[in-house]
């Protein structure tokens, strides 16, 4: 069935808790109202959305936010190794994470927690602990919505890279109705990123026995709740900005300008990834405020909305701050990993 709502009020339906509207919103649970759905009837721009938590709405939406509440979880097939299963995109992405614990399949532990839908998971490619979820997917279902017709993809062509995929670039042309997944049976925790091992009470190289996808989901949301704001209590996007990567030499003029600092790095090819957290840190920004909008004090890569009360103005004026501190302390540009609407 398909719903639309003039004037709809969006503080609940992104995670910063944006008091905006949106002109037109039109929720559908089924694939045959996405092909029956008349576009150009729309308010234009029209957007896709699923939980909005990777996006700020900087003022009202001017066009159409469509919205997907197709959630069904579908096992397809099963043997020994492990399952196909087919999820729709308005499934609350944690909740897929859950019933797959609740099972014994391995796979989306790691991801527990992430906020937002499947339909996002495949287009963000979301990622935590040394997962993907590429890692996971077989097939994207998507409507697309040039040639009006309904197309899927395998994992392997939907162009996964860090945090980003091919659906990303296609200026909203595929609408993700469903994915399908393949979780294993086989005995896979993955246990060597951030202090999984610790929160599991394990020491850094014994390898344990017997534990089950559900021990390791509840590992990570027991980690995630003391870093992260929880969704609903306190508004953010998770991380605002993406992790510049520099060149060799940038790096290490970074360095000769902080004698006696380590500058924490990541190589990336024959290019170095600095960890931006860590640049806003040093400017002094971690835990502050600026007006009703801050940095989280336990992320320094994370904006809040601080009071409840954040205008999209306060954010973007904290941003603008941060990217300001960053450029004249390191002379590097950071850009957002948020999308802004
Ligand atoms: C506290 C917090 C912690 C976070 N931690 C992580 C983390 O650890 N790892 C990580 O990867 N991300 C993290 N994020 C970011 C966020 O959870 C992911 O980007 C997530 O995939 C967003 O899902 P969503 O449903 O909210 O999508 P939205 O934010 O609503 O949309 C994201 C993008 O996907 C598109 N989209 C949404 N649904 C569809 C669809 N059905 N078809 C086509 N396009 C669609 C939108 O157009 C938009 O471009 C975090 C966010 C928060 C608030």
């Amino acid at each position: 069935m398909l719903k639309k709502e003039y004037s709809k009020d969006l503080s609940k339906l992104n995670s910063f808790g944006m008091k905006v509207q949106s002109r037109l919103f039109v929720e559908y649970d089924s694939l045959m109202d996405l092909v029956e759905l008349d576009f150009d009837e729309l308010f234009h721009p029209v957007k896709h959305i699923g939980a909005g938590s990777n996006l700020l709405f900087t003022g009202d939406f001017p066009g159409t936010l469509l919205h997907s509440a197709i959630r069904f979880t579908e096992v397809l097939s099963e043997d020994a190794k492990g399952v196909r299963v087919s999820v729709g995109s308005g499934v609350i992405f944690d909740d897929f994470c859950a019933w797959a614990a609740s099972k014994g399949y391995w796979g989306v532990e790691n991801l527990s927690l992430i906020p937002g839908e499947v339909g996002a998971s495949a287009v963000q490619n979301i990622g935590a602990y040394g997962v993907e979820v590429k890692d996971v997917i077989e097939t994207v279902y998507a409507y697309d919505t040039k040639e009006e017709e309904m197309v899927h993809f395998d994992a392997s062509a939907c162009g996964y890279a860090y945090r980003d995929s091919f659906f990303k670039h296609a200026e909203g042309r595929y609408i993700v109705t469903h994915v399908v997944f393949v979780l294993s049976k086989a005995y896979a925790p993955r246990l060597d990123y951030g202090n999984i091992r610790a929160a599991l009470g394990l020491d850094e190289t014994s390898v344990p026995k017997g534990l089950t996808p559900q021990q390791v989901r509840e590992a990570i949301i027991r980690i995630r709740r003391e870093k992260l704001p929880e969704v609903g209590k306190v508004g953010s996007a998770g991380s605002f900005f993406k992790n510049p990567v520099v060149s060799r030499a940038e790096y290490e003029r970074i360095c000769a300008q902080h004698p006696g600092v380590s500058v924490p790095h990541y190589e990336v090819g024959d290019a170095v990834k600095i960890p931006a957290g860590w640049m806003i840190e040093q400017c002094g920004w971690k835990g502050r405020r600026s007006g009703n909008a801050g940095v989280w004090d336990k992320q320094a890569l994370v904006l809040v909305n601080a009071t409840g009360a954040a205008l999209p103005e306060e954010i973007l004026r904290l941003e603008s701050q941060i990217i300001v501190s960053v450029r004249e302390r390191f002379g590097i540009e950071l850009s957002p990993e948020v999308e802004h609407l």
